[in-house]
């Protein structure tokens, strides 16, 4: 949508007439817009540029790519071309940017109504099969329709939630162009563990806990919130860890997943602290206790933080883990049954991976080599006037709008340059 805007723009920049056609096999457009965000659409992020790459991509090569798209087209164009259809957008204390209404349908309405405008011809409910070469421009045919035109801009998206339209036909067409396409693989996707957790947890979360997971060589950790599922974990670490995690379990066929749930202490920091407590307090039990922590606390104190308390249902496990009995008391507490504690708390087990689902992301990582697209005009290096845009290219934003924007960036930069392809 953003793509087909955009070549309009240029046509009466530059004085010149064309015809642009949007092909949507879905009967109507923006499906993914839709369901984002829960349905409120989290459409961009607060910050500059360099800062949305910086937040939004923790991949170099991929913030490389996107540089030029994130600039061409930022957060300010894009709430500037939602507000010129009266969306206007209001932003969290963390960053992320909603539409005020919290209706992520308003997105859609906007962006039907700028296609409005620009006089773009919208044929529904056709899904493209292939797209081919005729002569200088291209023969893209549908299910009951065949169009001609003199480039195309492929925007399909990625792979997950198939239902919406997402089945990955672009990349077989770009593939059919003589494009590489990387594996696609699950990003911003649950984990599935092999035992689930116990009904206990499902629903609980760990607040700010650091989350790690060991396969083989070094681990990989992410800050942030957890959330126990009835299959295993969710929430922004596990999310924003996925890709990294779906990869090492492809390396390593075990891969095992824990929770620090005191990042900020190193262990000799926690043990001074429990031996602290048990000196206070010797009569205390260690269960009763753990039920009153307040979880990652910051600067090396007990005192309550607004990360909460260590839910009291993970208690036992904590118990169970460190192997210690229920009734344990602080003054009885041996220097190995402390150690073994604070292994617990420094590495909650988590259990291991047994599926990271392809198709429950909320992107997909894969796609067209990014090595093969102009990142100044999203271009391909293979076919001249063939264009590629969002999520059907190599990269993956991390949550907080950084998706959708990346996705309007790319399809802009795209929509501009089609009318003038520009010669590298
Ligand atoms: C549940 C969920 C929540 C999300 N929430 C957010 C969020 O809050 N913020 C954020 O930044 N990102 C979010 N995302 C990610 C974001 O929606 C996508 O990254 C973004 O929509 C990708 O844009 P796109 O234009 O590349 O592809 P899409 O939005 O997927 O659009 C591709 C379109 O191409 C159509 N299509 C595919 N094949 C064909 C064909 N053969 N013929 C015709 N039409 C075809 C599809 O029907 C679809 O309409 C979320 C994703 C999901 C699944």
């Amino acid at each position: 949508m953003s793509a087909a805007i955009a070549v309009r723009q240029s046509a009466l920049r530059s004085g010149r007439s064309c015809s642009i056609t949007l092909l949507e096999r879905n009967s109507s457009p923006g499906s993914k817009i839709r369901i984002s965000g829960g349905g409120k659409c989290n459409v961009t992020h607060r910050g500059t540029p360099a800062e949305l790459l910086e937040k939004g991509f923790l991949r170099s090569n991929e913030r490389r790519f996107l540089r030029h798209a994130l600039y061409g087209f930022s957060n300010t164009h894009l709430l500037a071309l939602l507000g010129s259809r009266g969306v206007e957008c209001a932003e969290r204390p963390d960053g992320k940017i909603f539409p005020a209404s919290g209706d992520a349908l308003s997105v859609v309405t906007a962006f039907d109504g700028l296609l409005r405008e620009a006089s773009v011809r919208q044929h529904f409910s056709g899904r493209v099969r292939s797209v081919e070469r005729k002569g200088a421009g291209f023969f893209v045919a549908t299910e009951e329709a065949s169009f001609t035109g003199d480039a195309v801009i492929l925007a399909t998206g990625g792979l997950s939630y198939s239902r919406t339209g997402t089945t990955g036909d672009g990349l077989t067409i770009a593939r059919s162009f003589g494009h590489t396409i990387n594996r696609s693989s699950p990003a911003l996707a649950p984990l599935y563990t092999i035992n689930s957790p116990p009904s206990s947890l499902s629903g609980l979360s760990l607040r700010s806990v650091v989350f790690i997971a060991t396969g083989g060589g070094s681990p990989l950790e992410r800050r942030g919130d957890l959330l126990f599922t009835h299959r295993g974990l969710s929430g922004p670490a596990a999310l924003s860890l996925s890709r990294d995690i779906a990869e090492l379990s492809r390396q390593f066929r075990r891969v095992a997943l824990f929770a620090d749930l005191f990042p900020e202490q190193r262990v000799e920091e926690l043990e001074a602290q429990l031996l602290q407590q048990g000196r206070k307090n010797g009569s205390q039990m260690v269960r009763k206790f753990l039920q009153s922590c307040p979880i990652a606390p910051h600067g090396g104190s007990f005192a309550l933080t607004d990360h909460g308390t260590i839910p009291t249902a993970l208690v036992p496990l904590i118990m169970q883990q460190s192997a210690l009995e229920n009734d344990l008391i602080w003054s009885t507490l041996a220097r190995e049954k402390r150690r073994s504690l604070l292994a617990v708390l420094k590495a909650f087990s988590l259990g291991m991976v047994r599926e990271v689902p392809l198709e429950q992301g909320e992107v997909s990582a894969g796609g067209v080599a990014l090595k093969e697209v102009n990142p100044k005009t999203m271009e391909s290096r293979k076919v001249p006037n063939l264009f590629l845009c969002g999520e059907l290219l190599d990269y993956a934003g991390e949550i907080g709008g950084f998706n959708l924007q990346a996705a309007f960036s790319t399809g802009w930069m795209a929509g501009s340059n089609a009318l003038y392809p520009a010669q590298e």
